[in-house]
C-alpha cells in the first residue's frame, strides 16, 4: 500500500483550513489545492513531505473513501500519533514553526542590510546563554531548572562590550526525586557548589534581567529600589521590541529556561532570535557567491565544535574552577566566532584579545 506524498498532507490541512472545501472529493479537492501548492517554497514543502515519514498513514486502497474512514490499524489526519497527539496539531505546528523561523530570517537578513546601507556598525547585538542544573526528560512535562544566565553585547566595529554585560546563578527549584542529579550536575559540570549562596531565586533573577533589559538595552532608567520601571520616567515610552539572540542549537532550551525564570513565557522581556540568523545576514551581504547557510553558521559558532581556550573569559565565580560549563565564557566564544567570520567576510571587526569578566551583579549584602 502506497504512502502518501506531500501533497496529500497539503490537501488534509487546506480540507481542514477551508470549510466549503471540507466534503469535496479527493479529484476535485486535488486540483483546488494545486495553485497554493506550487506557490510554496521548497522548506515549506518540506514540512509536508517529511511528514510521509512520521505520520504512519497508509493511503486506502484505490477505490475507497480517503477521509472520513479509515481501515483497520491506518488513520487519517483526524488521527493521533503513538503520543496521542493530534496528527493535524503537529502539522500545524511544524508549518507554522518554519513561517516563524523563515520570518526571523528575513528580519534579521533586513536588519544587516539595514546596518550595512547605513554604514551603521556600531549597533550592539545582545547575545544570552543558559545553562541548567538539570532537563528532566523522563517526566511526562519537562521541567527545566535553569543555572547560570549571561547576557553581554558586541558590534562589528567596537567588538565585545566590556561593561553591558550580567551574569546571574539562579536557586534551583528541584522537582521531586532530582536532588541528587542536581547536585551531581553542580559538582561535575558547573563546578558551583551546593547549595550555592551566590544562587538568587527566579523572581529576582527576572528583576535583575529586566533591569539590565531597560537599562542597558532600551536605555530607560530603572527604579534604586528594583521595582519595575513606573510610568513618570520621559524617556523612550515607547515600547521597543527588544531582541536578544542566543545560539539556535541551544535556543529551545534557553527559551524554557527564561519561562521558568519569568514564570511564562508572556512574561519574558524579550524574544529571542537565532544567532546564527544574523551573523550569517551580515555575512552573506559580503559574499555575493558563496553564501551560507544558517544552518551552516550555527555549525560554526557552536562552542561544542571548537577548542577554543576559555582561559580568562570565565565570570568571577567560574574563574577559579577547572573546565567549568560557565555561560560568560560560552558568550565571549560566540561573540568572538561571529567576528572572526564576519571579519573574514571583510568587515572591519574589532576582536579584542582578551574579553574583560562581567561585574558580579549579586549585591554584596546579599544573604541566603
Ligand atoms: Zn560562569
Amino acid at each position: 500500500m502506497p504512502k502518501p506524498n506531500g501533497y496529500y498532507f497539503y490537501m488534509q490541512a487546506m480540507r481542514d483550513e477551508k470549510p466549503h472545501w471540507r466534503n469535496k472529493g479527493n479529484g476535485e479537492l486535488s486540483q483546488l489545492c494545486s495553485e497554493g501548492w506550487n506557490r510554496l517554497t521548497a522548506q515549506e514543502k518540506k514540512v509536508y513531505n517529511d511528514m510521509k515519514h512520521s505520520s504512519g498513514i497508509v493511503l486506502p486502497k484505490p477505490g475507497k473513501k480517503l477521509v472520513g474512514g479509515t481501515e483497520k490499524g491506518e488513520t487519517d489526519l483526524g488521527g493521533q500519533d503513538s503520543l496521542g497527539r493530534s496528527l493535524l496539531q503537529i502539522h500545524l505546528s511544524a508549518e507554522a514553526a518554519v513561517k516563524k523561523r523563515e520570518a526571523e530570517a528575513k528580519f534579521c537578513a533586513e536588519m544587516a542590510q539595514n546596518n550595512v546601507n547605513r554604514d551603521n556598525f556600531m549597533q550592539e547585538f545582545y547575545v544570552i546563554s543558559t545553562t541548567n542544573y538539570c532537563i528532566t526528560e523522563e517526566m511526562e512535562k519537562k521541567v527545566y531548572v535553569p543555572a547560570e544566565v549571561s547576557i553581554a553585547a558586541f558590534s562589528l566595529s567596537n567588538g565585545v562590550n566590556k561593561f553591558k554585560k550580567m551574569n546571574v546563578f539562579c536557586k534551583p527549584v528541584i522537582p521531586f526525586g532530582f536532588t541528587l542529579r542536581v547536585k551531581t550536575s553542580c559538582e561535575k559540570r558547573l563546578k558551583v557548589p551546593y547549595p550555592f549562596e551566590d544562587a538568587l531565586p527566579y523572581e529576582e533573577v527576572a528583576t535583575m534581567i529586566y533591569n539590565f533589559v531597560q537599562e542597558h538595552i532600551i536605555g530607560r532608567k530603572v527604579e534604586t529600589n528594583g521595582s519595575k520601571a513606573n510610568g513618570n520616567i520621559q524617556t523612550n515610552e515607547k515600547p521597543k521590541k527588544v531582541i536578544i539572540f542566543t545560539h539556535p542549537n541551544y535556543r529551545e532550551t534557553c527559551e524554557k529556561n527564561l519561562e521558568a525564570i519569568f514564570d511564562g513565557a508572556h512574561n519574558i522581556p524579550f524574544q529571542v532570535m537565532s544567532l546564527a540568523d544574523i551573523v550569517v545576514a551580515f555575512f552573506n551581504i559580503k559574499t555575493e557567491y558563496d553564501k551560507m547557510t544558517s544552518a551552516a553558521m550555527g555549525d560554526y559558532l557552536d562552542h561544542k565544535r571548537r577548542q577554543l581556550d576559555y582561559k580568562d573569559r570565565y565570570c568571577d565565580h567560574h574563574e577559579k574552577e577547572d573546565a567549568p560549563e560557565c555561560t560568560t565564557a560560552i558568550l565571549a566564544m560566540w561573540m568572538r566566532s561571529s567576528l572572526e567570520i564576519l571579519g573574514s567576510a571583510g568587515y572591519k571587526v574589532k576582536i579584542s584579545d582578551k574579553i574583560s569578566k562581567p561585574k558580579s551583579t549579586v549585591p554584596e549584602n546579599f544573604t541566603w
